[in-house]
């Protein structure tokens, strides 16, 4: 008797654990389906830039290629679901694992294995480039935050070189990085520059980071989302110099474009310097220049000077203080996150790592930018 109400009550736990299990399953699939949809592709270059160009292009020629390059990357954009979290299934490492690809300027991913992790350098200078631009950003994630690559658990970092012809851009795609050789007119190459690469493989971390799948690419949580990958592009650029924050020039990009077109895509010291940055940057530094629907490429000036000002306040080493108290926030956001709620995970951050002092500079950081109103 005792042994069948034990029967009994073992196939009743059995039949609960399988329900339990079918039920992660499906819970599991709709949230990867909901992060699937919701993931989107980010590209270093916003399409506002492209036309710019497109409008003042010297030749017919140029123009047309401009513009394919816009239409290519909304075609990009159109596919994201096909490049959804569903797709990572990493198996758990804790080793350092990059590998490049070549496309052979073709548009399909990955492309040919050219290196993978450990192999000697190859003759192409692009793929060293993507090699050890990427394994700087994952140096750094490891050592200062205590992250083990993009989701935390070694995931592979992979990266397409060449992509396409005389691709004007670069972008994560959810699942890995792809680097176009730019038309030598306006962009000169994307690998080189490490705040971008940081800039694209942060959005990974984001995708991880926010509790509910990343931050929403779209209004305030899209430019914040934005403005995260500028933040922890700059910070590894200025960690892998051994630059303090004084001597940091806060641009994002810079090197990556012709000298006659610009100098860099954005400032995060003074959002929307032209001298600074190109023609037609319009990026508002303070919550009064604040786009209405805007590109998530322009609102994301204002959480950007935000940390540039807290950085400032904070000193030193932007790794040691500002970088950590950002990072933290992301964990204290949630998708649909806006400017007042990055300010009150920061600030939020900086107690739970550091102490009123730390508080202080960061929510002093949101008030000069408009986001936390001044007492009167
Ligand atoms: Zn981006």
């Amino acid at each position: 008797m005792l042994l069948r109400r034990g029967r009994v009550c073992n196939r009743d736990r059995a039949a609960d654990a399988l329900a339990a299990l079918e039920h992660e399953a499906m819970n599991r699939q709709d949230k990867e389906e909901e992060v699937m949809n919701r993931y989107p592709i980010c590209f270093i270059v916003p399409s506002k830039l492209l036309r710019h160009f497109a409008d003042r292009a010297a030749s017919a020629d140029e123009r047309t290629s401009l513009l394919a390059a816009i239409e290519l990357s909304e075609h990009l954009r159109g596919q994201r679901s096909v490049a959804g979290i569903a797709a990572l299934t990493p198996a758990q490492t804790s080793e350092e694992r990059r590998t490049i690809f070549d496309a052979h300027h073709q548009k399909r991913l990955p492309g040919k294995l050219v290196r993978g992790e450990g192999a000697p350098p190859a003759a192409d200078q692009t793929v060293n480039e993507a090699y050890d631009s990427a394994g700087t950003t994952y140096q750094f994630y490891r050592e200062i935050l205590r992250r083990n690559s993009i989701d935390g658990r070694g995931l592979r970092l992979d990266s397409t070189v060449h992509y396409a012809q005389k691709f004007n851009n670069a972008f994560w795609n959810g699942r890995q990085m792809v680097y176009g050789d730019g038309d030598g007119k306006i962009f000169v190459g994307f690998a080189q520059a490490i705040d971008v690469v940081a800039h694209e493989l942060t959005h990974g971390v984001t995708q991880y980071s926010v509790p509910g799948g990343g931050l929403t690419y779209d209004g305030q949580s899209g430019a914040l989302n934005e403005s995260i990958s500028d933040v922890f592009g700059s910070v590894v650029k200025q960690w892998k110099l051994g630059q303090t924050v004084d001597k940091a020039d806060w641009l994002i990009g810079e090197g990556i474009m012709a000298p006659g077109a610009g100098k860099a895509l954005r400032s995060m010291k003074n959002p929307g310097d032209t001298t600074q940055t190109w023609a037609g940057d319009d990026q508002p530094g303070n919550m009064s220049g604040f786009v209405p629907d805007g590109d998530v490429h322009t609102n994301s000036g204002i959480p950007n000077h935000a940390f540039y000002f807290a950085a400032m306040a904070l000193g030193g080493q932007s790794w040691k203080e500002a970088g950590p108290i950002w990072y933290k926030a992301l964990s204290l956001l949630t998708p649909d996150a806006t400017f007042a709620d990055a300010a009150a995970a920061t600030t939020q951050a900086a107690g739970l790592l550091f102490s009123t002092k730390q508080q202080k500079a960061v929510s002093d950081a949101w008030k000069q930018v408009g986001v936390i109103l001044q007492a009167a």
